[in-house]
């Protein structure tokens, strides 16, 4: 059997290796260049590959192909391989194939990484033998092939789910849906929806379903949908049947062997929607069989992601905080959401059909000055400067956002970075543009 992999990056050479493993006659092909530490894993295992093209003749005798989460439907490649029916699935789906590990899978708009990272954190404080896959950490596929985990942690973008068919997670987490990606979803929301939910399927009773049941959209698809796995949703407020919620300064977990309460100030991430991360973490935790005392600890250990409200400095009595991660508008809502001072917050990028009445009201509850950081910032200026009554500054570069925000900040206030948009405007990705950030407040 031949299969193709498309797209080289670690899913892909993950894929590959494991492909190879298993006696599959493999060919990798990327349109574009390949990192260098990649190609020579495939040389040094004797994987053919191309890159910079994806040759036809070599691709569309493939019996299955393995695609990367970042090409489109759209690509020409994709389309022929379609007309075809050759099957394509992610990576995902076909490590899946070759592992009895237990799976804690997480997906959700916003949410995935920080509940994915405290999720793994857990488990590796009770000692388990653990892998971290998916959107972060090394590629599942390649775990599966070289290593012997009895337990991954795996985030799961729409992307990657939309290539599973068979997979089935013994976890499921669905965070949250708000709209996002809809340049993938022929601007249909609901195609973004049903992609999310896909991470419930083929489940049975023996699997956990663990939500955020307030979620509006996730409340309104669960009215119309019959959901075979048990189910364990949580919510701030307490609901009947619930498995965790919030009382008064307690997240508490109706565990069935003893409840667990903790203190919300001893949990180190902070904020209602790590509110909602963490007790999604812990019901996953629960069920798969840690004590207590040791989810207790690990909410009080675990260390935060980098570029998901950050703490980067304080100058002149004013808090710098990196969230380039926002990249979508209700990201950045959660955080203006858990700001207790004044803030200036730094926003644009590369628009995604962004919806900024999201953010409006408590843009003007607490944001005295909005810096507009962009190569386009037209939609923003007319948006903002419409609907609220904040300073607004203009520009199309870090250092003078940066140095902006210097500028109006006032002691006691926060600088925010927390951007709505995504970062190829100006930065190689989201993880550049928090590193700039941090340089740049770093030398004021
Ligand atoms: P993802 O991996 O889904 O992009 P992250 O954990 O990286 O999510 O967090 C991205 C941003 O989303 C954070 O900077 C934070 O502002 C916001 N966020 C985190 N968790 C949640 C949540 N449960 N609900 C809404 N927003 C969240």
């Amino acid at each position: 059997m031949r299969i193709v992999v498309l797209g080289a990056g670690e899913s892909g050479v993950g894929s590959a290796i494991l492909a190879q493993a298993k006696g599959f006659d493999v060919f990798v092909s990327d349109m574009s260049a390949i990192k260098p530490k990649y190609k020579e894993e495939l040389e040094r295992r004797g994987i053919k590959y191309e890159e910079l093209q994806h040759t036809e003749s070599l691709i569309l005798n493939a019996d299955e192909v393995i695609k990367s989460p970042g090409i489109p439907e759209k690509a020409s490649i994709i389309k022929a391989l379609r007309a075809q029916n050759t099957p394509i699935v992610s990576e995902i789906e076909f490590a899946g194939r070759y592992t009895n590990a237990k799976t804690i899978c997480i997906t959700g708009s916003n949410g995935k990484t920080t509940t994915t990272m405290l999720t793994y954190h857990i488990l590796c404080e009770a000692g388990y033998n653990v892998g971290l896959a998916g959107n972060v950490g090394r590629s599942f596929a390649w775990q599966v092939a070289e290593q012997e985990f009895d337990y991954y942690v795996i985030e799961l973008s729409s992307f990657q789910l939309d290539g599973m068919y068979d997979f089935r997670a013994d976890v499921a987490i669905l965070l949250n849906i708000t709209p996002d990606h809809l340049d993938r979803y022929e601007y249909k929301f609901q195609n973004y929806v049903d992609s999310k939910f896909r991470i419930l399927q083929n489940m049975t009773k023996e699997q956990t379903f663990v939500y955020w049941s307030e979620d509006p959209v996730v409340k309104a698809e669960l009215a119309k949908r019959e959901i075979s796995a048990s189910q364990a949703p949580f919510t701030i407020e307490y609901i009947e049947g619930n498995k965790a919620w919030i009382e008064g300064e307690e997240l508490i977990i109706d565990f069935e062997n003893e409840p667990l309460k903790v203190n919300i100030n001893d949990i180190t991430i902070k904020g209602t929607h790590n509110m909602y991360n963490s007790m999604a973490a812990a019901v996953a935790a629960n069920i798969m069989g840690v004590k207590n005392e040791t989810i207790r600890r690990s909410l009080a250990t675990f260390q935060g992601v980098e570029h998901r409200l950050e703490y980067v400095a304080t100058i002149r009595g004013v808090r710098y905080i990196n969230d380039s991660k926002a990249t979508n508008v209700n990201s950045c809502w959660y955080a203006l959401q858990s700001m207790k001072t004044p803030v200036v917050l730094i926003l644009g990028g590369t628009d995604k059909g962004n919806d900024y009445s999201e953010i409006a009201d408590l843009v003007r509850e607490k944001v005295h000055t909005l810096i507009f950081m962009g190569l386009d910032n037209t939609k923003l200026n007319e948006y903002f400067g419409l609907n609220t009554n904040c300073k607004i500054v203009d520009t199309n570069n870090l250092a003078d956002a940066v140095k902006a925000a210097y500028e109006v900040a006032q002691k006691g206030d926060t600088v925010l970075l927390s951007p709505c948009c995504a970062s190829f405007d100006l930065f190689k990705n989201y993880e550049d543009r928090g590193e700039q950030f941090k340089q740049a407040v770093k030398q004021l």
